[in-house]
């Protein structure tokens, strides 16, 4: 993507683990990448179709005075968040920042952090089978949408599917949505948990009944093999309770390690369920 490079920007402010730090402030130099698609403002030259950088320098300036930090990694980490919460536009920011004044005794030219953030695309598949089943979804969402570090971008319809695992049980409700944020993968892990906890869930029986189901299917297009995290989820592509809403809001989205598109994964699946009783839509 495009780039908007602002350089050592200078900020006098009081961020430091030393009492004097915060007391008496010091000059720190920031530098900010924004990547933004700059191809509409390039043909039309039309600002309001970029980001301004004079904005944006005067927004960093202001919110580096006016908070304090002992750490230049919680000014770095605070800022980079705010200017992705701002400016709409800004997919993902680097930032830089230089403290040529650091009190650590020694002569040195400068000490910096530099991080970078972004906006996460990532799928979900939503389930209940439990009391009022489209509540508690709706509810889920609602709940995702109201943090600012998730914007719900897309949902699928909702589907009633036969259970799978444990068979004995409740049809379900199932559906997948589209997701922005700027969680990450373990963070996004113990978010869903909470909003699954705060839906009455209690882990009793694996595949057994729940009021609210929240799985990660995709999380950009990383691949995870962490023990309590498995990204693109593991058992995906023989779940047509997932494959389905899916492939309504993410056709073309290719899996990682199968190189296959969500569209020809759940063709392939209707072509190995044909003819036996496997197949979970209702
Ligand atoms: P479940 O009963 O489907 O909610 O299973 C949840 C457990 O599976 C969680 O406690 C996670 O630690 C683990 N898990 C592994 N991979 C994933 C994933 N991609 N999405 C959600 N949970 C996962």
């Amino acid at each position: 993507m495009d780039k908007i490079r602002i350089e050592n920007l200078e900020v006098f402010a009081n961020h430091g683990v030393f009492p004097e730090e915060t007391k008496l402030g010091q000059k720190f130099l920031v530098s900010i990448t924004l990547h933004v698609d700059t191809r509409n403002a390039g043909k039309t030259d039309d600002l309001s179709k970029s980001v301004n950088y004079g904005e944006v320098s005067h927004f960093a300036t202001d919110f580096l005075r006016t908070h304090t930090y002992h750490l230049i990694e919680t000014a770095a980490e605070q800022l980079a968040e705010a200017i992705l919460y701002t400016y709409l536009p800004v997919r993902e920011v680097n930032i830089a920042i230089k403290k040529p004044w650091a009190p650590i005794g020694l002569p040195l030219e400068s000490v910096a952090v530099e991080i970078t953030r972004k906006w996460h695309k990532v799928y979900l598949a939503v389930g209940s089978n439990m009391g009022d089943m489209e509540t508690y979804i709706r509810r889920g969402i609602d709940a995702m949408s109201s943090l600012k570090d998730c914007r719900v971008k897309r949902v699928s319809e909702l589907i009633v599917t036969k259970p799978y695992g444990v068979t004995e049980q409740e049809n379900f409700l199932n559906g997948c949505l589209e997701i922005e944020t700027l969680l990450l993968p373990l963070e996004l892990l113990e978010l869903l948990h909470e909003i699954e906890a705060a839906a009455d869930r209690k882990r009793e029986l694996r595949w057994g009944p729940r009021t609210l189901d929240l799985d990660i299917i995709f999380y950009d297009d990383e691949v995870i093999g962490l023990p309590e995290l498995m990204v693109p989820h593991v058992d995906m592509a023989n779940r047509s309770f997932v494959l389905k809403p899916l492939a309504e809001i993410a056709p073309y989205m290719i899996h990682p390690i199968y190189r296959k598109t969500v569209a020809q994964m759940l063709s392939e699946l209707k072509e190995r369920e044909k003819g036996n009783e496997k197949d979970h839509i209702v």
